[in-house]
């Protein structure tokens, strides 16, 4: 069952119920019949959708910003920005996609060869709550414009803000079957890849969930992307601007209420500056109003439900048991909703679940370290690899270090953040594959070679 509980009263506001295996059924055979002519489409027309997607979230940025706030709890300053970036990927493939399609000649000694991009069908994506409007454009937009069509079986907590999307495509003039929304059980997604209608998955969510998509893809041998969990370090290497360095630690800590799979979790401070460093984040999180995210000036809001605060509480408490110091924070606050104090913890060690484990809240983990090759390896001490940031003003110092960092992205003096040009995406437990830029568009392609010889031409037994 989809269902919206406002997490700033944790009130049931919207139940929706799933679709039956039947209904499921009917809906990929709508997608693969709607491939069939969606990939003989002109480039231009099914550009065009996409890109009207994108005109029609900034005409309704209003309304879609407050579904994010009210089924996630997102600040709404934050859901607006997110309603941005959504249309700004829309844009970007509207307008940049048709030029990713390209047919590569490759030089052979007689006749040609070329190796042509091409579609492969109808692909089932499988979406988190976090960013429940921008995940779905980094999937759904290169794939539309390329020819592929899409079923999004978007978290079950924000079922208006699917609804809202299937919505713009339809409006944008997406024929039926294009884009579809489907309400249906996270174990209904293993029968919708298990079909040969579908012909790939994309999971972006938590590493359970995508061993699970990723099992039954491979069981299919059917392409797929996981976009997983992450734990960013933040590598802290000198005091210049120190300032700045405060502001990007809160910021890429506290972004989305900390529940960002790029959020900085990791805080690694040479051993001189920990104490002013942790001072300054320390103040920074005394001071945060909290409050209804549907009020601009709130700048700490709910957690997205009960139940994330429950698994963030306890990490949190496994950590003080284990003889964790609590800087500041470190509890639930006591009002209507899911609301968790901004913390920060030192002396965190690998026997604690929040040295290995993804925070995904406002809790923040600092580290003091001797030097630049300890604060390397004890970025790279971690099953995650999504994305880094290095501080430094010296910044071949920081592009040295980022080198050596095990992770997908790394950004010097700045949080991780993301862009429609800008490829996004991890190593290790983070997951497999990219998205945005070109690279998005290139994961469910066929790349198909056309191999041209004069028809007189001498056969010889080919290898393979
Ligand atoms: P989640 O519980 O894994 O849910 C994500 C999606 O997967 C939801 O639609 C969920 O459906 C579905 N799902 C859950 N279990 C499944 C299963 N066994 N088979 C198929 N589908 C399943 O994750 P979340 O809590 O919503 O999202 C937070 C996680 O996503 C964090 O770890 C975060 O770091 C990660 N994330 C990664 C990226 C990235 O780009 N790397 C971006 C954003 C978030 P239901 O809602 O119905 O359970």
């Amino acid at each position: 069952m989809a269902m919206t509980i406002n997490p700033a009263t944790n009130q049931e506001v919207e139940k929706y119920p799933d679709l039956t295996d039947d209904q499921l059924d009917r809906a990929l055979e709508r997608a693969h019949r709607a491939y069939l002519s969606w990939r003989e489409t002109a480039v231009e027309r099914r550009a065009d959708v996409v890109r009207r997607v994108g005109a029609l979230m900034l005409e309704r940025h209003e309304d879609l910003a407050r579904l994010l706030t009210l089924e996630m709890g997102k600040l709404i300053k934050e859901s607006e920005n997110e309603v941005r970036l959504a249309a700004s990927i829309f844009t970007y493939y509207g307008d940049q996609g048709p030029g990713f399609i390209t047919e590569e000649t490759i030089d052979v000694a007689e006749g040609q060869a070329v190796v042509v991009t091409q579609p492969i069908g109808a692909l089932i994506g499988v979406e988190p709550w976090n960013f429940p409007y921008y995940q779905v454009a980094r999937f759904a937009a290169p794939n539309v414009v390329l020819g592929n069509t899409v079923l999004v079986k978007h978290a079950s907590q924000c079922p208006q803000s699917a609804l809202a999307l299937e919505r713009l495509f339809r409006d944008a003039g997406a024929p039926e079957g294009v884009y579809t929304n489907l309400f249906i059980k996270a174990d209904q997604v293993a029968r919708a890849i298990d079909s040969p209608l579908i012909a790939g998955a994309s999971l972006t969510g938590s590493e359970a969930a995508g061993a699970s998509v990723g099992q039954a893809a491979g069981r299919n041998l059917k392409k797929v992307v996981l976009e997983l969990g992450g734990s960013d370090p933040f590598i802290v290497l000198d005091e210049d601007r120190f300032e700045h360095t405060i502001k990007a630690a809160i910021l890429g800590r506290l972004a989305n209420t900390g529940q960002s799979c790029v959020a900085s979790k990791r805080f690694i401070v040479l051993e001189p500056y920990f104490d002013k460093f942790v001072e300054g984040m320390r103040a920074g999180f005394a001071g945060l109003r909290v409050g209804d995210p549907m009020d601009p000036q709130t700048q700490l809001g709910p957690l997205s439900s009960e139940d994330a605060l429950k698994h963030l509480e306890e990490q949190v408490n496994d950590a003080k048991r284990k003889g964790a110091k609590v800087v500041i924070g470190g509890n639930r606050i006591e009002r209507p909703g899911a609301y968790y104090e901004a913390t920060i913890l030192t002396g965190v060690t690998p026997e604690m679940r929040a040295y290995r484990e993804e925070l995904f809240g406002p809790v923040a983990v600092v580290y003091a370290v001797d030097d630049e090759r300890a604060a390397i390896e004890l970025a790279n001490d971690s099953p995650f690899g999504l994305g880094a940031t290095v501080i430094a003003s010296d910044l071949k110092r920081a592009r040295a270090v980022a080198q050596r960092i095990e992770s997908g992205m790394v950004w010097i003096n700045h949080p991780t953040a993301s862009a429609p040009n800008l490829p996004f995406g991890g190593v290790k437990r983070s997951g497999v594959g990219r998205e945005l830029w070109r690279l998005g568009m290139q994961e469910f392609t066929n790349r198909k070679l056309i191999r041209t010889l004069p028809a007189d031409v001498k056969l010889e037994m080919a290898a393979g």
